[in-house]
């Protein structure tokens, strides 16, 4: 089991880098503003306009989906379930939890439920 000091270090990361999806949404979303407000495109760059911005789209989906699991993981401590498989409730080992901080399920079951999901 993961004790008091550890889960602290955990934290720590956690909202560091929850702080840097933050910052780096904030400035994905700035430089997209002042994109649009001063540097009026030529009519014949709309392709490269929109795959600018499609780009900012699925960085913004990937950075949302990344938040959403390190407040998950960040609630898990507070909850004191950090380090638990939500699946088994076995402990995930903490050389997974160091690759991956937000891990909730052990590698068995993790490796379980993709394959699962590969089926449909
Ligand atoms: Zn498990």
């Amino acid at each position: 089991m993961l004790n008091q000091q550890e889960l602290e270090q955990y934290k720590v990361q956690l909202l560091e880098e929850r702080r840097k999806i933050l910052n780096n949404i904030e400035k994905l979303v700035k430089e997209s503003n002042e994109l649009g407000k001063d540097g009026t495109p030529d009519i014949g760059d709309e392709a490269s306009e929109l795959s600018s911005r499609q780009l900012l789209l699925s960085l913004n989906e990937a950075d949302r989906a990344k938040l959403l699991e390190i407040d998950r993981a960040l609630e898990r401590i507070e909850e004191g379930t950090y380090g638990i498989c939500e699946e088994c409730g076995e402990p995930i080992s903490p050389q997974r939890l160091k690759v991956k901080p937000t891990a909730i399920y052990c590698v068995e079951c993790k490796s379980r439920l993709e394959k699962r999901q590969q089926r449909g």
